[in-house]
Parts: structure tokens; C-alpha cells; sequence
């Protein structure tokens, strides 16, 4: 890397002037926060704030609508899917997947992909027996196995794949179509770019990254796959149950789903999907060029697998890591620190982190590296 500026022109910091890299839960777009601000006290001229608002009256019933339609029309999900709102985070469906789709006794297939795959396939093993179709294990899960190497059972209830590994930075650029239902933990990239919804049999992700807040949990699922709820499964925990009640079994996570309505809404006016996947394409590449040009950054990962959403990397010498989060830090790039199992750094780039952060991160690294290096 040239360093062909002085790194006493670092700019410092200001108010205005941080950026939150961090996994989730994630920055918002700083004209939505204004706006959740504005209409807490009294939302849509009702008198009441969101907050107070029941989850059985008229405007939630619809807010609730509005949200399922933009989901419908930004992803394009066919009619004959159910799209479900729930609690709990994405951990709570590792274990309700195998108890919502799978028959006693029959077992389940897992890419096992990284930390994230071994998480929900750690807590499926509680619930059925577990088929690792192929597994990144043995590259340290810094590349993805190659889908001709996929061992898959036939008679698997579905197959889970973790589409984004937010903790090793690797993603899945191809979704094969398979007999058996396609499950995925879209966690840290739906509405990220636009998907072959019909390959899937079941999608579900957590709000906190792409989609607003935590609290949230959302699940996409074919109608054929909502079967008649497992003894001792609690109602809300069923899917069947939910969708017969449009997620309204318990109170929904309202405050939750608003954001995610004004999430939706920002997307929309983007430009889409699409223009999602331009942003994080330019995000990524700008990152993955500085630090393949670098003789202090390293990506371990196999460029065709690396994650357009979460760019992770190392310094050749450690020692230098806790410098560089520090004075990051004080550049206004906060929260950069690797995932606690990983180490490293992890810079998130999701929707709502603009173009302008990534380039002062890029201008901070080649400044560090030049100090460094
Ligand atoms: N799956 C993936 C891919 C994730 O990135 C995360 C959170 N970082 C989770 C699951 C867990 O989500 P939650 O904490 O909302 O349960």
C-alpha cells in the first residue's frame, strides 16, 4: 500500500460523525431514528404512542399488514407462503425448526458452514438426530464446502443452511434446489439482495441487523410445511398455529415490528433489493481491495465465499489489534471488534451503514498501515 498522504490529516471525530459497525443489533439510518423519535408520543393522530397501542385494534392490524405486504413485494414471496412474526430471536428457532417440521424420529440434514450453522445445529441435536451434509470444519471455516461434496439424506425432514456466517464472514452465493425443503438462517443478510424465495422451504431471520430492532424474529414458510403442532409445544411456539392467527397467538413484538414497517419503507425508497446488493457489493469490495492490497491486513477467507455483509479479517501482528481498535474508536469507527469466538476484526455493512462510513474506514486503515505497516 502507498502511503502518498500525511497521517497527521486524520480527521477526528465528531458528534455526527460515528459509525457503527457492529453485528447486530446494528446502526439504523439516522433519518429513521428522528422519525421513531417524532411519532413516539402519538402515532398516526390516534392520541397514543405506538407503544400503547393494543395488538388487536384496527391500526396495529394494519400496520401489521403493511409490513407482511412490503416483505411480499420487496422478496417477492409467492402466495403460497405464510410470512410469520414472532419472538425470540433466531437462537429460539434453532430448536423450534426441528420441533415444527420434523416427524418423531426423523432426522434433519445441516450444512455446517461456521459458528452460526454449529450453534443451530448444536441446539437441533437436542430434538433430533442431525446429518452434517458437509462441513467448512476443516479449512477453520474460513471457505465453504463446495456443493458437489454435500452428503445429503433423502429422507431428511429439511436441509439448513446459514446463508450469511456473520462470524467468520462467509456467504452463500448459490442456493441449490433440492428435494428436500431448503431451510435458511438468513439472520444477517435478508433484504439484502434479492433471493429465489421458491427454492426455499422455510426462511426465518432476527430483526437487529437489516430489518430494525431486536425483538423481532421473521419466518417465511411454505404452506406445506405447517403441520399440525408436536405434543407439548406451546402454541405460540407453533408455526401452524401462528399463521391460523396471522401471528397474533401472543402479543406481537409491536415496537419491533413498527420499526421494521419504517425499515421496509426506507428500503422501498433505496430503490430495493436490488439496489441493496449494488451498496453492499461497493461496501465490501472497497474493504476486501484495501486490505488484499496491505502487507499489515489479512482475509484468510476464500475470496469466491467471502460475505458481502460481514468483512472479516486479521492484522499480521496481533499486537497491533488492540491499537487499531482503540484509535478506530476514536476515529468515530466504533465496535469493529471480531466475533468473541473468532478475534480479528469484523466491520458489519449492513443496509443502513452508508457508503461514507466504509470510505473513513478505508482512509483510517491505509492512515494506521502507514504509521505501522
Ligand atoms: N444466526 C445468525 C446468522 C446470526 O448472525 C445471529 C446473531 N448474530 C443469530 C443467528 C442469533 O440471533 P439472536 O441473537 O437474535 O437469536
Amino acid at each position: 500500500m502507498a502511503c502518498n498522504f500525511s497521517p497527521e490529516h486524520a480527521p477526528a471525530a465528531g458528534r455526527d460523525e460515528h459509525y457503527n459497525f457492529a453485528a447486530g443489533p446494528a446502526m439504523l439510518p439516522p433519518a429513521l431514528l428522528a422519525q421513531i423519535q417524532d411519532e413516539l408520543p402519538d402515532w398516526r393522530g390516534s392520541g397514543l404512542s405506538l407503544l400503547e397501542h393494543s395488538f388487536t385494534g384496527a391500526p396495529f392490524k394494519q400496520l401489521m399488514q403493511e409490513v407482511e405486504q412490503d416483505l411480499r413485494e420487496l422478496l417477492t414471496i409467492p402466495s403460497n407462503y405464510h410470512v410469520l412474526f414472532m419472538h425470540g430471536g433466531a437462537c429460539c428457532q434453532f430448536g423450534l425448526l426441528p420441533m415444527n417440521l420434523l416427524a418423531p424420529g426423523q432426522s434433519a440434514d445441516y450444512l455446517e458452514s461456521g459458528y452460526w450453522a454449529a450453534k443451530a445445529i448444536a441446539e437441533a441435536r437436542r430434538h433430533a438426530p442431525v446429518n452434517i451434509v458437509a462441513s467448512g470444519q476443516r479449512d477453520s471455516f474460513t471457505a465453504l464446502p463446495e456443493p458437489s461434496e454435500w452428503r445429503l439424506d433423502p429422507r431428511a425432514g429439511y436441509c439448513h443452511i446459514t446463508s450469511n456466517e456473520t462470524a467468520n464472514g462467509l456467504q452463500l452465493q448459490h442456493f441449490p434446489e433440492l428435494s428436500v425443503p431448503l431451510v435458511a438462517d438468513m439472520s444477517s443478510d435478508l433484504l439484502t439482495r434479492p433471493l429465489p424465495l421458491e427454492r426455499f422451504g422455510l426462511i426465518y431471520a432476527s430483526a437487529q441487523k437489516n430489518l430494525g430492532i431486536a425483538g423481532l424474529c421473521l419466518l417465511i414458510v411454505r404452506d406445506d410445511l405447517l403441520k399440525a403442532p408436536r405434543a407439548g409445544l406451546p402454541s405460540p411456539f407453533s408455526y401452524a398455529l401462528q399463521a391460523e392467527q396471522q401471528s397474533r397467538l401472543c402479543t406481537p413484538p409491536s415496537f419491533a415490528l413498527y420499526c421494521a414497517a419504517l425499515m421496509l419503507r426506507w428500503i422501498r425508497q433505496q430503490g430495493g433489493l436490488a439496489a441493496m446488493a449494488s451498496a453492499s457489493r461497493r461496501k465490501s469490495e472497497k474493504l476486501y481491495r484495501c486490505i488484499d492490497a496491505s502487507d499489515l491486513y489479512q482475509c484468510p477467507q476464500r475470496p469466491s465465499d467471502r460475505s458481502a455483509i460481514n468483512v472479516c479479517f486479521q492484522l499480521r501482528d496481533n499486537r497491533l489489534l488492540t491499537s487499531f481498535l482503540q484509535q478506530a474508536a476514536q476515529a468515530g469507527l466504533l465496535n469493529l471488534p471480531g466475533h468473541a469466538a473468532i478475534g480479528g476484526i469484523r466491520v458489519s455493512l449492513y443496509n443502513a451503514m452508508p457508503q461514507a462510513g466504509v470510505d473513513r474506514l478505508v482512509a483510517f486503515m491505509h492512515r494506521f498501515e502507514c504509521r505501522h505497516g
